[in-house]
């Protein structure tokens, strides 16, 4: 049998598509699980101890009155927030295990880089 028999070809080709195909629910299966990890997170109170600490809120827009509030600061475009973009809560590294209110705030604001 010669090296570049066709019937070669065509296993290797049909070994690949179907590796391909099998992948392909493995990865949705990946992003499903990181999503609804996320869901299962709780919401993070503005009540909760540590929250209280850093005066956060789930409306930027009545932390004005706040001496760290910077004009347009909010969770979404803080270097902390991790949730994905467009997301309406989302994880913050100042409150693990909490999800955070994109639209939110809190004294430990970084500005995005
Ligand atoms: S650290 Fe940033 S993302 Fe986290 S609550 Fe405060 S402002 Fe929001």
């Amino acid at each position: 049998m010669s090296q570049n028999h066709p019937d070669r070809g065509r296993r290797r080709f049909l070994r690949t598509g179907l590796l391909g195909v099998a992948a392909v629910p493995l990865a949705g299966g990946l992003v499903t699980r990181r999503a609804s990890a996320q869901d299962d997170m709780p919401r993070l109170s503005p009540d909760d101890p540590a929250a209280k600490a850093l005066s956060y809120t789930h409306d930027a827009s009545t932390a004005t009155g706040n001496a760290a509030f910077q004009e347009g600061a909010h969770c979404a475009n803080c270097q902390l927030f991790t949730g994905e973009s467009g997301a309406e809560w989302g994880p913050c590294s100042a409150f693990p295990g909490k999800l955070v209110n994109a639209q939110g705030w809190c004294s430990a604001w970084v500005a995005k880089s």
